[in-house]
């Protein structure tokens, strides 16, 4: 992998009812590609709704699609790169004469480079985060106004769900090109997610994953996160949410992870660097010794749970000390996984323009200790749950091994022998244990 090693499974970019291949060949049909997280997931399902009122069906390959619509991540130089691959692709295929129209939306539609890549690939229509909804009036759909999200369902599939609770982002960290492509923090009424949450669970959601750059940071008319999450977890059977902040993590929440049984007991909270002298150049507003605090509370809180983080290797200014401060976190802390990011200058950002930036084959050497240190306690972690019974949510159905993904209430995934469809409950000894995974036996019962 390039700059970015996952040594967690992202939440794998789900694509409901997809059809293979061309449908009725009368149809429009379309096809939309998603790159980054899971708020370009969550995107995507509302791009989807679109076509399929527009009378688009969708299918899977851009030689089949008279329109594609690639929904853009613009947080890491790689990704642009990625996107522009696909777009040269979609160039030729134009030329052609299969594919008919391009649209850019998402995080790479709203930077300044957009224009760039219009006038360079010739895009039909470029759209941002926040006026995605234009896209309607392009596919042949009466003119939309949307004012942060709209009342569509935000689910990625059936059985699972993302609900998006606010948008855009009031912190200024200096890597951070979020604030500039999806603007300041909007915080949506809780009455409007909990009805969603409710609307979802009566067609029949079984995972309710809420959702923002910092979820933690929402509040609206005197409530807070936490009264949020609470009231979420009375309607959903489960619940999980990201991503948090640290500095807005209250100390209620952590508990209430702990103590309500629909919420799955896994904390993601990006740390960023052990070094306080990052943590400050970096804008993060607050101490490593905060973050450890924290940590204590939750652990505390969730002895059971699992702990995920980011971490950015390499920013400018980052010395061999603040490293050995990195990798002291990571063992103090004990992470179940981790994100690890090698420093990607963003046009725009305050970091892109620091100087001493950081040789190349060092931020690698610091990125593989960084990686082997949490390797090392994730394994370490995982093999505790090696003999116990776990109880398990399937999240996605059996692979080609016939090996089905799943999810325990402790926030580890998965890998389990069966074929019982997503959204079912099943018992399963978990019989090994790698630093990503559990891998379950053959389910004593389905729940
Ligand atoms: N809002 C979250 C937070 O405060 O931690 C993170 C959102 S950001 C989209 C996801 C992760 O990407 C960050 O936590 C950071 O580790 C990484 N990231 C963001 N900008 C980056 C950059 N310029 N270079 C490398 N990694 C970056
Ligand atoms: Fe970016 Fe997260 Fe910092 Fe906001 S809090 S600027 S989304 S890293």
């Amino acid at each position: 992998m390039s700059s970015t090693t996952q040594i967690t499974p992202k939440a794998p970019i789900p694509l409901s009812r997809k059809p293979s291949g061309r449908a009725d060949p009368g149809a429009k049909t379309a096809c939309i590609r998603t790159f980054g997280c899971q708020m370009n997931v969550h995107d995507s399902d509302r791009i989807r709704r679109m076509i399929q009122d527009a009378g688009y069906a969708e299918v899977q390959r851009y030689e089949d699609a008279d329109l594609v619509i690639l929904n853009t991540c613009y947080v890491r130089e790689n990704a642009v790169d990625r996107v522009k691959g696909h777009l040269g692709e979609l160039n030729r295929l134009r030329r052609e004469g299969r594919v008919k129209r391009v649209a850019l939306t998402g995080c790479i539609g709203a930077a300044e480079e957009s224009d760039a890549l219009r006038r360079t690939y010739d895009i039909d229509l470029v759209l941002g985060t926040h006026n995605t909804y234009e896209l309607a009036e392009f596919v042949g759909l009466p003119t939309m106004q949307e004012t942060y999200t709209p009342e569509l369902p935000g689910t990625s599939g059936e059985h699972n769900a993302f609900v998006t609770i606010m948008t855009g982002c009031n912190y200024q960290c200096s890597y951070c090109i979020v604030p500039t492509v999806r603007g300041r923090m909007i915080c949506r009424p809780m009455e409007s997610v909990v009805r969603e949450v409710e609307n979802l669970v009566a067609a029949g959601t079984g995972y309710v994953t809420l959702l923002g750059q910092t979820v933690d940071a929402w509040r609206h008319e005197g409530k807070r996160f936490c009264d949020l999450l609470e009231a979420v977890s009375e309607s959903a059977p489960r619940v999980w949410f990201t991503t948090s902040h640290p500095s807005n993590m209250e100390d209620r929440t952590l508990r209430a992870i702990g103590e309500k049984d629909t919420i799955v007991k896994r904390l993601h909270l990006p740390v960023q660097s052990g070094s306080d002298r990052m943590l400050k150049v970096m804008h993060r507003g607050y101490k490593a010794e905060r973050y450890r605090r924290k940590i204590e509370v939750f652990r505390d809180a969730v002895p059971d749970g699992t702990l995920s983080t980011d971490i950015i290797v390499g920013h400018p200014g980052e010395t061999e000390e603040d490293h050995e401060q990195t990798l002291r976190l990571v063992e103090d802390c004990a992470f179940d996984s981790a994100y690890i990011f090698k420093f990607s200058p963003r046009r725009g950002t305050e970091a892109a323009g620091l100087p001493a930036t950081v040789p190349d084959a060092v931020v690698q050497r610091r990125f593989l200790a960084v990686l082997r240190q949490v390797e090392r306690n994730a394994f370490a972690r995982n093999q505790r749950k090696v003999g116990g019974v776990e109880e398990i949510y399937i999240r996605h159905g059996s692979t080609e091994d016939g090996k089905a993904i799943g999810e325990t209430w402790s926030g580890h995934a998965v890998h389990v022998g069966t074929d019982i469809a997503p959204g079912n409950y099943v018992k399963a000894k978990i019989e090994s244990a790698g630093p990503h995974v559990l891998y379950a036996g053959v389910p004593s019962g389905r729940l």
